[in-house]
């Protein structure tokens, strides 16, 4: 009897989505006065209940202390049973202190990965500052190591990718995240503006190392971070690709929303994906 494999399997392999918790305030712009104070513990609770997973947030403004280690366990009691978490690190500069406790946390929590971007390492992109500094980023992978955390370094551009690949790609802890909004801009990815497929580029080069996705969505011209479904992106056939080289079915929402709408805004993320056949 013929069964129908590869295919069909794919497609009951079902994504996790995880939340930001960025996009309760706008993905770090604390919302206007008069919205009051979201309060993290209830926003967990919700999430949770939604069946999705948490990023946590680590610039999360509205309670600075939120993530100091006094508050871990609090942390870990809220975050517990969610379908899949990860962390995204403050992401400001080199600050070997600041990424410590992040790795330690991350630990702690047993977090899937760390979400780093180039700039934890120095690299500037906007202002053209390329060079990595070897010795910090592999002092902080044998942080990560040693603390069995796996790091996962964000898109911006292309080539920077591949240049700390070319470093690092050797410890067992560094992967990559995709960001398919960022890859939709061209100024990002700094692909060619004539590239008929950037995200298939992005795959085919890094999908040995792919750990996680960033989802949102824009016209390709700026970083809006809209809705899933609501600019130009073409997401049947970014998950076709994605299915195609067997890439982890863990995605996070990064929607540009405050804590009033960011419930319905995920909700509408993942029925709109859930219902493209793919
Ligand atoms: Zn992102």
């Amino acid at each position: 009897m013929t069964r129908l494999y590869g295919k069909d399997c794919m497609r009951n392999k079902e994504w996790i989505f995880n939340i930001s918790l960025g996009n309760y305030i706008k993905l770090g712009s604390y919302p206007e006065p008069g919205c009051g104070k979201p309060d993290l513990k209830t926003i967990l609770e919700e999430i949770k209940n939604d069946g999705f997973g948490i990023e946590l947030w680590m610039n999360w403004n509205p309670d600075k202390n939120v993530f100091d280690r006094p508050s871990w366990p609090n942390i870990r009691k809220w975050c517990e049973g969610c379908k899949n978490l990860t962390i995204h690190s403050e992401c400001v500069e080199k600050d070997f202190e600041s990424v410590r406790k992040e790795i330690e946390l991350a630990s702690y929590l047993k977090a899937r990965a760390l979400i780093v971007h180039v700039l934890n390492f120095g690299v500037v992109e906007a202002e053209e500052k390329l060079a990595i500094d070897e010795k910090y980023f592999c002092e902080v992978l044998k942080l990560a190591e040693k603390n069995n955390v796996i790091l996962a370094l964000e898109n911006g551009r292309f080539e920077s990718l591949k240049s700390f690949l070319a470093i690092g790609g050797k410890s067992p802890v560094l992967k990559i995240i995709l960001d398919i909004g960022h890859i939709n801009i061209p100024s990002s990815s700094l692909l060619p503006a004539d590239c008929p497929d950037p995200a298939k580029v992005f795959f085919e080069e890094f999908k040995d190392r792919l750990v996680h996705f960033h989802f949102h969505d824009n016209s390709g011209k700026t970083d809006d971070h809209m809705v899933p479904g609501d600019g130009n992106i073409d997401w049947k056939r970014v998950l076709k690709q994605l299915n195609e080289i067997n890439a982890p079915h863990h995605a996070s929402f990064e929607i540009r929303t405050n804590f009033a709408d960011a419930r319905q805004a995920s909700l509408r993320a993942r029925d709109y994906l859930n219902g493209l056949t793919v």
